[in-house]
């Protein structure tokens, strides 16, 4: 087998996993992906010529995606939470050839015959389900398509995925263009005073008087949660809901940009045969047929709208007028602050991160048996970013973890769990995985740690679900370790069921710590809080609703839709489902990143299917105690090891007994009669 050679000082190159990312610059790119690309297209005609396929040659082809994964996965982090103009020029330049480089792959006739041989030999479980898996892939690539079909097929690919770039970078593009500076304090009533100084200290770098503040999500939901000016909160929601849209500057209009995207993954799935692309994307899920998502999803909506519809209506009254859009945060709030007593802001009082991560690892040690340190040595990204290293409690080495909390410039929104290197066993060399967490949490200021949230709070248990499922994985085969090979509507299981432990008393104690007197929260508030689970969560179960009912529904449609289709089927979608009403110029589509940028078309009712299997394996600890050792170690070893070397289905039944309820769920929401 050819191996990379090392090209001194391309950090990517080196050899080294994870590689010294402070090394690595936008020059670096190009090279590196060039190199390793020409390199294993030279194994892939090597690997097609050989004789009857061995494991052995299964490997080698595990092995080579290894490579590519070591040079390719840097910069597509760098990317995200570092980006600059030349970094993002390259990125986008190597993403055409590294999409090139698989969608070629995908449709390699001699090595997809190769794995078809492989099918009928004796293999294990997971050899067995990573043959099953790659033969899908290579059909659903094209393989199996007359020459023409097949290379209108890859170009619909690439296409698709450069549409896809360009649609996010105009949702970034759109933010980052977005100032608001004010000098009038009395603008600002309301606002939090963590903000304010973070506001305070933007305009003073920028030799500005007063406040300057951007559109990031910290931003914007702090604006439309504590705003007591009206027309403050409606410029941020007006900001937030046209980005990207005919309302932005010309060059960042993704109407257009849909348009194509919709276009292209009709066309994909007609050439596979398909009958539209929400049966293509079923293909790789654990639902069945578009009828049993659409019935799931409708069903949830018959049962819940009517909880929303009277949280509105107690939220209107409480309000004393009709609200709009951007009065929906602020009175919610309002009236959790009435009827709970408890404020978003106190409760920040009690969340230092530290203590919270501190809490947060010693629960995973108790549950897991693994323990979390930092990591001091080393480079990362940006001076805020922190390395930890994960060792069973023998010592056994088991991962890391590479956080990145902070929101600031060029870093893309929200928060997000990515492999930075899979576990694999293939002979030569152990390799153990490595997780990325990104949050946008509010950086520290000055000397005093970043207080977060209790919703940030939950964030980080969300990601650090996925985390566990990436890093606790005993599957040898890269594919398929952690959350690799895992059906799309699953692989949300282990993230939302270990959000369940930022609600109990026993892990509030542990996380929190007083701003002013180190105290951890007292009774009666962990109780408040606990109450405030259910607080409204009809309309929040409907949002969700909303989204994934027009996802899908507009990916189950059998010709593409145009831009006034997609706002016609955003409006019937509102009108049948949704309570809250939405302005004229609210352009959400534009800025859908996840169905319309990532992976999430056709997929977005994901989120609720996993909630129902997530609230399902939950309730196995209710009933068994939430820190029982024996329940932890079932759930480890059925669903977190296993990752998708296992049908995901089979893996839930093998873990709880039985096929998912739907009961959990709707407990959990307080949406039972
Ligand atoms: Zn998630």
């Amino acid at each position: 087998m050819e191996r990379i050679t090392t090209e001194s000082g391309n950090p990517l190159l080196s050899g080294q996993v994870p590689p010294t990312f402070g090394a690595i610059r936008a020059e670096h790119v190009r090279p590196a992906v060039g190199q390793v690309l020409t390199a294993e297209r030279a194994l892939i005609v090597e690997l097609a010529a050989q004789g009857a396929p061995s494991l052995e040659w299964l490997r080698s082809t595990e092995k080579m995606l290894e490579r590519i994964n070591a040079v390719w996965s840097p910069v597509q982090h760098l990317n995200s939470v570092a980006s600059s103009p030349e970094l993002r020029d390259a990125h986008n330049e190597c993403l055409t050839d590294v999409t090139a480089f698989f969608s070629e792959l995908g449709q390699n006739a001699a090595i997809y015959e190769k794995f078809a041989q492989l099918s009928g030999s004796l293999l294990s479980q997971p050899e067995a389900e990573l043959i099953r898996q790659s033969l899908r892939d290579f059909r659903l690539a094209g393989v199996a398509l007359p020459p023409e079909a097949r290379e209108a097929y890859r170009k619909c690919q690439l296409e698709l995925a450069a549409k896809q770039a360009e649609f996010e970078q105009h949702v970034m593009d759109s933010n980052d263009a977005f100032e608001y500076h004010e000098t009038d304090r009395a603008a600002l009533s309301g606002l939090p005073e963590p903000d304010l100084e973070r506001a305070r200290a933007a305009a003073a770098a920028k030799h500005l008087e007063g406040w300057l503040f951007r559109l990031d999500p910290p931003t914007y939901q702090t604006m439309l949660m504590h705003a007591d000016r009206s027309e403050l909160r409606e410029r941020y929601y007006r900001a937030w809901v046209t980005r990207a849209s005919e309302q932005s500057p010309a060059q960042w209009n993704n109407h257009p940009v849909i348009e194509e995207i919709l276009k292209l993954r009709q066309r994909s799935a007609a050439l596979l045969g398909f009958r539209n692309f929400a049966a293509l994307s079923l293909a790789r899920k654990m639902a069945e047929s578009e009828e049993q998502v659409l019935e799931f999803l409708e069903d949830l909506a018959r049962r819940s709208r009517r909880f929303a519809q009277q949280e509105f209506a107690q939220l209107e009254q409480f309000a004393g007028r009709k609200l709009e859009g951007w009065d929906v945060s602020y009175y919610s709030e309002k009236l959790r602050q009435a009827t709970l007593k408890i404020s978003d802001e106190e409760l920040r009082d009690y969340f230092p991160l530290p203590r919270v991560l501190a809490g947060l690892f010693g629960l995973v040690e108790q549950l897991f048996g693994v323990r979390i340190t930092p990591v001091t040595d080393g480079t990362l990204w940006h001076e805020t970013a922190q390395a930890f290293r994960i060792k069973r409690l023998d010592g056994t080495p088991v991962g890391g973890l590479l956080a990145d909390f902070y929101a600031r410039p060029n870093k893309r929104g929200g928060a997000w769990m990515d492999s930075c290197v899979n576990r694999s066993r293939l002979g030569e060399r152990a390799q153990n995985p490595v997780a990325h967490l990104v949050c946008n949490f509010a950086p520290p200021t000055g000397d005093k740690p970043s207080y977060i949230t209790h919703t940030d709070v939950v964030t980080l248990f969300h990601e650090f679900g996925h985390s566990l499922h990436h890093l606790l994985t005993e599957v040898d085969y890269p594919s398929l370790a952690g959350i690799n090979g895992v059906a799309w509507d699953a692989v949300e299981l282990p993230s939302q069921f270990f959000e369940n432990y930022a609600w109990r008393p026993e892990v509030l104690r542990e996380i929190t710590a007083h701003r002013s007197t180190g105290a951890p929260i007292p009774e009666d508030k962990i109780e408040t809080l606990r109450s405030s689970r259910t607080f409204l969560s009809g309309l929040a179960m409907i949002r969700q609703l909303e989204f994934a009912l027009f996802d899908f529904r507009l990916h189950a449609r059998p010709e593409p839709a145009s831009r006034d289709d997609v706002q016609q089927l955003l409006n019937q979608v509102r009108a049948e489902v949704g309570v809250v009403r939405v302005p004229d110029f609210n352009r959400f589509q534009c800025s859908f990143t996840h169905i319309f940028a990532g992976g999430y078309a056709a997929g977005y009712y994901s989120y609720k299917w996993a909630e129902v299997l997530a609230a399902d394996a939950f309730s196995a600890f209710e009933e068994s105690g939430a820190f029982d050792a024996g329940t932890a170690d079932r759930f480890r070893r059925n669903i977190l090891a296993v990752g998708g070397s296992r049908d995901a289905m089979a893996s839930f039944v093998a873990f709880r007994g039985r096929p998912p309820v739907l009961e959990p769920l709707l407990r959990q929401a307080g949406i039972v009669e």
